[in-house]
């Protein structure tokens, strides 16, 4: 099996070669990545400038490699559209070096990166540690591997999306691996105030909010020193607000219509 292997940290980031260095042993990898961090890029696709592409030099030997100037999105759609000749049975992203928890997923490139090929009818994992300057990107590899052995086995029918996160924890402080959902209202984004005398200026600020007190949610496992599991899915339709019903449906075609004369 051929595996592309992507992430939004850019193509120089050592999760990224972590992770293929490990999935190297079990598969074929390729690696498609942005040329420079495109964190918190979201699920941005590049529509309105060319996107070059420079096959360059692996960090791991072997390993086919190309550095696109682009979005994660960009990336995973270039690879599984044209530039990769192999045929592509899984898209992994990251291991991007922070948490992705809860409503982090909407602005993460690298949830993004692992969604286009879960569009594309692939297995995707997007997976992160939970802090920067992890010291545990080999048991996060060593996990996706697993992972994808699971992925590949025929016990899973249908594509499969999962983000997964790991804690900031050495494997033997680990207490085991939770199947979670996202958290939600995980942050408070503010923005700050500046001025370097060409004007003023505002930074975004993100606090990430105390953490989830409900045990079923990513940030709850995290914080307990779990992994976290979430299997995702690209369907956002809230199905607990009831249908907009049928008085109002009437009442706003006939307010239409009244503004319309
Ligand atoms: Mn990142």
């Amino acid at each position: 099996m051929t595996i592309l292997v992507t992430n939004d940290d850019g193509i120089l980031a050592e999760g990224l070669w972590v992770l293929a260095n490990e999935l190297k042993k079990i598969a074929h990898v390729v690696v498609v990545a942005p040329d420079r961090e495109q964190s918190a890029i979201g699920t941005a696709v590049t529509l309105r400038q060319p996107l070059r592409v420079r096959r360059v030099r692996p960090v791991v030997p072997e390993v086919d490699t190309y550095s696109v100037k682009g979005t994660p999105s960009d990336c995973v759609i270039l690879a599984l559209s044209t530039l990769i000749e192999d045929k592509i049975g899984m898209v992994i992203s990251g291991i991007n070096q922070g948490a992705n928890l809860g409503d982090d997923v909407f602005i993460s490139g690298t949830v993004a990166a692992a969604l286009q090929g879960y569009f594309r009818g692939l297995h995707a994992l997007a997976i992160s540690v939970e802090v920067v300057s992890s010291h545990y990107l080999d048991t996060a590899a060593g996990l996706a591997t697993q992972l994808v052995k699971w992925l590949d086995s025929s016990a899973v029918a249908n594509n499969v999306f999962l983000n997964v996160n790991l804690p900031d924890l050495p494997l033997a402080e680990i207490k085991g691996v939770k199947v979670t959902r996202l958290a939600s209202q995980t942050h408070i984004d503010t923005a700050r105030e500046g001025n370097d005398g060409k004007g003023k200026y505002y930074w975004l600020v993100r606090h990430r909010t105390d953490k989830s007190t409900d045990n079923q949610t990513d940030m709850w496992a995290i914080g307990q020193g779990y992994i976290s599991i979430t299997p995702l899915h690209a369907d956002l339709f809230n199905r607990s607000v009831p249908p907009i019903p049928g008085n109002l449906s009437s009442d706003l075609l006939q307010g239409l219509r009244q503004n319309q004369r």
